[in-house]
Protein backbone atom coordinates (compact mmCIF):
# COMPACT_ATOMS: atom_id res chain seq x y z
CA UNK A 1 0.00 0.00 0.00
CA UNK A 2 1.41 3.73 -0.86
CA UNK A 3 1.18 6.45 1.82
CA UNK A 4 1.29 9.97 0.81
CA UNK A 5 5.11 11.05 1.53
CA UNK A 6 4.73 13.31 4.01
CA UNK A 7 6.52 13.85 7.63
CA UNK A 8 4.14 12.55 10.38
CA UNK A 9 5.45 15.24 12.57
CA UNK A 10 4.61 18.63 10.47
CA UNK A 11 2.56 17.16 7.13
CA UNK A 12 5.39 18.39 5.14
CA UNK A 13 6.70 16.79 1.89
CA UNK A 14 9.57 14.56 2.79
CA UNK A 15 12.95 15.07 0.78
CA UNK A 16 14.09 11.73 -0.87
CA UNK A 17 16.27 10.52 1.85
CA UNK A 18 13.79 11.05 4.53
CA UNK A 19 11.20 7.96 6.02
CA UNK A 20 8.21 8.48 8.30
CA UNK A 21 9.58 12.10 9.27
CA UNK A 22 11.75 15.18 8.58
CA UNK A 23 15.17 16.26 9.68
CA UNK A 24 14.02 19.19 11.22
CA UNK A 25 11.02 17.05 12.91
CA UNK A 26 13.44 14.54 13.71
CA UNK A 27 15.90 16.89 15.99
CA UNK A 28 12.69 17.90 17.77
CA UNK A 29 11.63 14.97 18.92
CA UNK A 30 10.88 14.93 22.59
CA UNK A 31 13.04 12.19 24.03
CA UNK A 32 12.49 10.90 27.94
CA UNK A 33 15.62 11.66 29.48
CA UNK A 34 14.67 10.21 32.54
CA UNK A 35 15.36 6.78 32.20
CA UNK A 36 15.41 6.08 36.15
CA UNK A 37 12.10 4.47 35.62
CA UNK A 38 11.31 4.12 39.20
CA UNK A 39 12.25 7.49 39.60
CA UNK A 40 8.57 8.54 37.82
CA UNK A 41 5.93 9.76 40.03
CA UNK A 42 3.37 6.85 39.22
CA UNK A 43 5.52 4.52 40.35
CA UNK A 44 4.71 5.32 44.04
CA UNK A 45 1.38 4.56 43.45
CA UNK A 46 2.25 1.19 41.57
CA UNK A 47 4.54 0.28 44.75
CA UNK A 48 1.85 -2.06 46.15
CA UNK A 49 2.15 -4.60 42.60
CA UNK A 50 4.89 -6.81 43.58
CA UNK A 51 5.39 -8.66 40.58
CA UNK A 52 5.54 -4.77 38.48
CA UNK A 53 9.33 -4.99 37.60
CA UNK A 54 9.24 -1.43 35.50
CA UNK A 55 7.67 1.17 33.79
CA UNK A 56 9.13 3.99 31.37
CA UNK A 57 8.33 5.85 27.88
CA UNK A 58 10.19 6.81 24.78
CA UNK A 59 8.98 10.43 24.71
CA UNK A 60 7.09 13.22 26.40
CA UNK A 61 3.42 13.63 25.16
CA UNK A 62 2.52 17.43 25.38
CA UNK A 63 -0.25 18.53 23.45
CA UNK A 64 0.90 19.73 20.10
CA UNK A 65 4.70 18.54 19.99
CA UNK A 66 6.15 15.81 17.83
CA UNK A 67 5.26 13.07 20.33
CA UNK A 68 1.77 13.64 20.04
CA UNK A 69 1.51 14.55 16.38
CA UNK A 70 3.02 11.28 15.85
CA UNK A 71 0.58 9.43 17.60
CA UNK A 72 -2.50 11.37 15.61
CA UNK A 73 -1.14 10.19 12.71
CA UNK A 74 -0.95 6.89 13.62
CA UNK A 75 -4.24 6.41 15.32
CA UNK A 76 -6.56 8.76 13.36
CA UNK A 77 -4.87 9.12 9.79
CA UNK A 78 -4.75 5.70 9.83
CA UNK A 79 -1.17 5.74 9.48
CA UNK A 80 -0.78 2.37 10.95
CA UNK A 81 2.76 1.73 8.87
CA UNK A 82 4.19 4.20 11.65
CA UNK A 83 3.96 1.84 14.38
CA UNK A 84 6.63 -0.40 13.46
CA UNK A 85 8.91 2.48 12.98
CA UNK A 86 8.09 3.87 16.14
CA UNK A 87 8.58 0.71 18.24
CA UNK A 88 11.80 0.35 16.54
CA UNK A 89 12.78 3.33 17.24
CA UNK A 90 12.08 2.86 20.82
CA UNK A 91 14.11 -0.27 21.01
CA UNK A 92 17.23 1.62 19.18
CA UNK A 93 16.69 4.57 21.40
CA UNK A 94 16.18 2.57 24.46
CA UNK A 95 18.49 -0.45 23.82
CA UNK A 96 21.11 0.43 26.79
CA UNK A 97 18.73 1.70 29.30
CA UNK A 98 18.02 -1.29 30.76
CA UNK A 99 14.15 -1.22 30.12
CA UNK A 100 14.13 -4.23 28.21
CA UNK A 101 16.16 -6.39 29.72
CA UNK A 102 14.52 -10.14 30.45
CA UNK A 103 11.42 -9.52 28.89
CA UNK A 104 10.00 -12.66 27.47
CA UNK A 105 7.14 -11.47 25.52
CA UNK A 106 5.16 -8.17 24.26
CA UNK A 107 1.45 -7.78 25.02
CA UNK A 108 -0.18 -4.66 23.54
CA UNK A 109 -2.83 -3.44 25.38
CA UNK A 110 -5.53 -4.36 23.29
CA UNK A 111 -8.73 -2.51 22.08
CA UNK A 112 -12.64 -3.93 22.92
CA UNK A 113 -13.94 -5.19 19.67
CA UNK A 114 -15.91 -2.84 18.55
CA UNK A 115 -13.38 -0.04 18.46
CA UNK A 116 -10.84 -2.45 16.78
CA UNK A 117 -13.63 -2.54 14.20
CA UNK A 118 -14.20 0.99 13.85
CA UNK A 119 -10.44 2.07 13.85
CA UNK A 120 -9.62 -0.77 11.76
CA UNK A 121 -6.39 -1.74 13.76
CA UNK A 122 -5.01 -1.65 17.01
CA UNK A 123 -1.69 0.94 17.19
CA UNK A 124 -0.45 -0.60 20.25
CA UNK A 125 -0.08 -3.53 18.49
CA UNK A 126 1.57 -2.48 15.79
CA UNK A 127 3.97 -0.46 18.07
CA UNK A 128 5.14 -3.70 19.54
CA UNK A 129 5.20 -5.39 16.47
CA UNK A 130 8.16 -3.09 15.57
CA UNK A 131 9.78 -3.65 19.04
CA UNK A 132 9.04 -7.40 18.84
CA UNK A 133 11.07 -7.36 15.62
CA UNK A 134 14.24 -5.49 16.73
CA UNK A 135 13.99 -7.33 20.69
CA UNK A 136 13.48 -10.82 18.87
CA UNK A 137 10.80 -11.12 21.02
CA UNK A 138 6.97 -12.33 20.78
CA UNK A 139 3.59 -10.04 20.86
CA UNK A 140 1.42 -11.51 22.17
CA UNK A 141 -2.42 -10.66 21.26
CA UNK A 142 -4.54 -13.12 22.27
CA UNK A 143 -4.00 -13.33 26.10
CA UNK A 144 -5.97 -10.45 27.40
CA UNK A 145 -8.86 -9.09 25.95
CA UNK A 146 -10.64 -5.86 26.71
CA UNK A 147 -14.76 -6.21 27.57
CA UNK A 148 -15.25 -2.84 28.13
CA UNK A 149 -14.71 1.09 26.99
CA UNK A 150 -13.94 3.36 29.76
CA UNK A 151 -16.79 6.02 30.34
CA UNK A 152 -15.61 9.52 30.01
CA UNK A 153 -13.08 9.49 33.71
CA UNK A 154 -12.79 13.54 33.43
CA UNK A 155 -15.25 13.55 36.56
CA UNK A 156 -13.65 10.94 38.31
CA UNK A 157 -11.55 10.80 41.33
CA UNK A 158 -7.98 9.16 40.31
CA UNK A 159 -9.09 6.23 42.66
CA UNK A 160 -12.46 5.90 41.09
CA UNK A 161 -10.73 5.69 37.49
CA UNK A 162 -8.65 2.75 38.75
CA UNK A 163 -12.00 0.79 39.90
CA UNK A 164 -13.32 1.03 37.12
CA UNK A 165 -9.75 0.11 35.16
CA UNK A 166 -9.77 -3.12 37.18
CA UNK A 167 -12.80 -4.10 34.84
CA UNK A 168 -11.97 -3.31 31.85
CA UNK A 169 -9.59 -6.46 30.85
CA UNK A 170 -9.98 -10.17 31.18
CA UNK A 171 -7.65 -13.01 30.46
CA UNK A 172 -8.48 -15.42 27.72
CA UNK A 173 -6.45 -18.33 26.75
CA UNK A 174 -3.29 -17.18 29.50
CA UNK A 175 -1.86 -20.22 30.93
CA UNK A 176 1.17 -18.79 28.40
CA UNK A 177 1.61 -16.33 30.53
CA UNK A 178 2.85 -18.17 33.89
CA UNK A 179 6.35 -17.98 34.97
CA UNK A 180 7.20 -15.05 32.44
CA UNK A 181 8.22 -11.60 32.32
CA UNK A 182 5.59 -9.82 30.46
CA UNK A 183 6.05 -6.46 29.06
CA UNK A 184 2.54 -4.29 28.95
CA UNK A 185 2.90 -1.98 25.37
CA UNK A 186 0.55 1.40 24.75
CA UNK A 187 0.79 4.32 22.75
CA UNK A 188 -0.23 6.77 25.16
CA UNK A 189 -0.18 6.74 28.93
CA UNK A 190 -1.74 9.68 31.09
CA UNK A 191 -2.32 8.70 34.20
CA UNK A 192 -1.51 5.10 34.07
CA UNK A 193 -4.97 3.69 35.39
CA UNK A 194 -5.15 1.70 31.58
CA UNK A 195 -2.23 0.17 31.50
CA UNK A 196 -2.31 -0.61 36.04
CA UNK A 197 -6.10 -2.22 35.51
CA UNK A 198 -4.11 -4.38 32.83
CA UNK A 199 -1.03 -5.23 35.55
CA UNK A 200 -3.66 -6.44 38.21
CA UNK A 201 -5.35 -8.83 35.71
CA UNK A 202 -2.66 -10.11 34.55
CA UNK A 203 -1.04 -10.53 38.53
CA UNK A 204 -3.80 -12.92 38.98
CA UNK A 205 -1.53 -15.72 37.18
CA UNK A 206 1.34 -17.62 38.67
CA UNK A 207 4.87 -15.99 38.85
CA UNK A 208 4.21 -13.64 36.10
CA UNK A 209 6.11 -10.59 36.38
CA UNK A 210 5.41 -7.48 34.55
CA UNK A 211 6.88 -4.47 33.05
CA UNK A 212 4.79 -1.43 31.12
CA UNK A 213 6.07 0.26 28.27
CA UNK A 214 4.30 3.44 26.41
CA UNK A 215 5.36 4.83 23.62
CA UNK A 216 4.99 8.51 25.25
CA UNK A 217 3.83 9.80 28.66
CA UNK A 218 2.28 13.09 29.80
CA UNK A 219 3.75 14.39 32.84
CA UNK A 220 1.72 14.55 35.42
CA UNK A 221 2.34 16.28 38.59
CA UNK A 222 0.91 15.13 42.18
CA UNK A 223 -2.05 17.51 42.30
CA UNK A 224 -3.26 17.13 38.44
CA UNK A 225 -2.89 13.41 38.69
CA UNK A 226 -5.86 13.98 41.85
CA UNK A 227 -8.04 16.24 39.44
CA UNK A 228 -6.50 15.36 36.30
CA UNK A 229 -9.32 16.42 32.80
CA UNK A 230 -6.48 14.91 30.85
CA UNK A 231 -8.75 11.83 29.51
CA UNK A 232 -7.19 8.54 28.65
CA UNK A 233 -6.19 7.73 25.18
CA UNK A 234 -7.71 4.46 23.86
ZN1 LIG B 1 8.40 17.35 9.87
Amino acid sequence: MLFPRLCCGCGQRLALDEQYICAECSVRLPFESNHEWVYNLRVSRWADHKQLERIGALMRYEHGNVAAHIIHALKYHRRYDLGPWMGRLAVERLAGSGLFDGVDALLPLPLTRARQRFRGFNQAEYIARGMGERLGLPVLTSSLRRVAERESQTHFTLSERLENARHVFELQDASGLDGQHIMLVDDVMTTGTTLLGAVEVLEERPAVRISCFAWAWVMLSEASMATSRAGEHN
